[in-house]
C-alpha cells in the first residue's frame, strides 16, 4: 500500500500523528545536502523508530527547538 506523502517531515505513519514523537538526535553528516539534518526519532505510542534526512527549513517549530537543544551538546 502506498502512503500519501506526510504533511510534515517528522511524523509517525503508524499513529498518523506527531504527538508522541521524541527526538533522539540530529546530525549534519558530511554527505547530506546543505540545510538537511539526519534526524533520529521514535514514537512513544507505537514504538516505531525513524531516521531520515529532514530539511531544516521544513521542521515543525516544536521539533526545531528540540533538535536545536540536542545539537548544542
Ligand atoms: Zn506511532
Amino acid at each position: 500500500m502506498i502512503q500519501d506523502e506526510t504533511k510534515h517531515p517528522i511524523w509517525c505513519n503508524g499513529c498518523d500523528t506527531d504527538t508522541h514523537i521524541f527526538i533522539e538526535g540530529a546530525r549534519n553528516p558530511h554527505w547530506a545536502p546543505a540545510g538537511a539534518l539526519d534526524v533520529a526519532y521514535f514514537c512513544a505510542q507505537c514504538h516505531s523508530l525513524y531516521g531520515h534526512l529532514v530539511k531544516e527549513s521544513e521542521l515543525q517549530g516544536k521539533f526545531a527547538a528540540a533538535i536545536a537543544a540536542t545539537r548544542r551538546r
